[in-house]
């Protein structure tokens, strides 16, 4: 059934007017949906009859179907069953100026990053753009039951949960006008994370110019990348360099650089040596992630004294980086693992 999530404020108007309901009453709904993230029981003003209808005939889809904390509750995780297929996964993180929802774009990933839970899972389902946006909702709604060391308001979306956004494009940037049109959330404060699909990047730029980038490098030489990171093979470092290139121009905006740091493999000085140039070049902030370690695959996060190392090379030659922190890594808040966990828990005993 479609989710009402999936209806643009146009397309609710007429469905509600065939049901001999007003345009205000649309206006109404829709904005109790996406502005307050209400659920059809929480919204007074709307009749009781009219909530029993839509909740009957055009479902919001969305079964919470376990939610776990971490960071003294700062940190909030949410499995997800949209449309009633694939649980996905969600994370709402609380810091002190702001509050970010992570959200996935496909149940699973065809992309086959061996260090990554998702990519391990294959690819099982796109979401559509009103599943995807309906995570933010879900954020909306929790980040109210986040500590008051936070803003307890959700501020920021990226796309970095599960899935790849820009090889299911058009429902992200489905869910991208959601967000930035029936939300309200600043284009500013949004933004997607891509293993590198070189040519949907300038499309990205085109329609969302205001929208953050942030790439998946993780090798900055072909070997290495290919090694890790297969669609490398596809659009090797150099066409997707020219792509961040021409969104930075499309957009004046400052990419981010996505590194996991994996012992042994990515981690050296010449790595580095090797990413300070490109990183200078695109004008690009590199963030650096401890691997977190995932069961289908036998690599180690980098020691702490080589991250180091490797931190430094980038700041002497000028480049500007952040070691993110591993938050919420005691309920597995990496992508993927904890629905794997969950198909695991759930699969018939053999
Ligand atoms: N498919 C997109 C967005 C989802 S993955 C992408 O790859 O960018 C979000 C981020 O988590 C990516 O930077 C990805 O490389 C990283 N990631 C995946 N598995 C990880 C792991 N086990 N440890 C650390 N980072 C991981
Ligand atoms: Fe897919 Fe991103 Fe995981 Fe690679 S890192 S498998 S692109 S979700």
């Amino acid at each position: 059934m479609t989710s009402v999530y999936d209806l643009t404020l146009e397309q609710l108007t007429e469905r509600l007017a065939s049901w001999g309901e007003p345009a205000f009453r649309a206006r109404q709904v829709h904005r109790q949906l996406w502005e307050r993230a209400a659920t059809y029981d929480r919204m007074p003003d709307v009749p009781k009859a009219l909530r029993e209808r839509l909740a009957a005939e055009l479902p919001l889809e969305v079964e919470v179907l376990q939610e776990r904390e971490a960071d003294r509750g700062a940190t909030r995780k949410a499995l997800l069953r949209l449309g009633g297929r694939h649980a996905i996964e969600t994370v709402l993180m609380g810091y002190r100026d702001r509050v970010t929802v992570c959200v996935s774009t496909q149940s699973g990933c065809a992309m086959g990053c061996g260090f990554c839970a998702t990519g391990q899972m294959g690819l099982r389902n796109n979401l559509t753009a009103g599943e995807i946006a309906a995570q933010v909702v879900w954020g909306r709604r929790e980040a109210a039951n986040l500590p008051d060391s936070t803003p307890q308001r959700l501020t920021n979306v990226v796309f970095m949960g599960m899935g790849e956004p820009l090889s299911n494009e058009r429902h992200t940037f489905g869910a991208l006008a959601k967000i930035t049109g029936a939300m309200g959330l600043g284009d500013r404060h949004v933004t997607v994370s891509t293993v590198g699909i070189a040519p949907a990047i300038p499309r990205l730029a085109e329609a969302f110019p205001q929208v953050g980038l942030a790439v998946s490098l993780h090798a900055a030489d072909d070997r290495t990348r290919n090694a890790l990171v297969p669609v490398n093979k596809m659009w090797p470092l150099a066409e997707l360099q020219d792509a961040i290139d021409a969104w930075r121009e499309r957009t004046h905006r400052r990419p981010s650089i996505e590194w996991a740091m994996i012992d042994r493999t990515n981690d050296s000085d010449e790595q580095a040596e090797r990413l300070a140039p490109i990183a200078l070049r695109l004008r690009a902030h590199v963030n650096l992630i401890p691997l977190n370690p995932t069961p289908g695959w036998p690599s180690q996060p980098s020691p702490p004294e080589r991250i180091r190392a490797f931190v430094a090379i980038l700041e002497d030659a000028g480049v500007a980086v952040t070691v993110r922190d591993t938050r919420g890594r005691d309920i597995d808040a990496a992508c993927g693992q904890l629905s794997l966990e969950h198909e695991r828990a759930s699969a018939p005993q053999a």
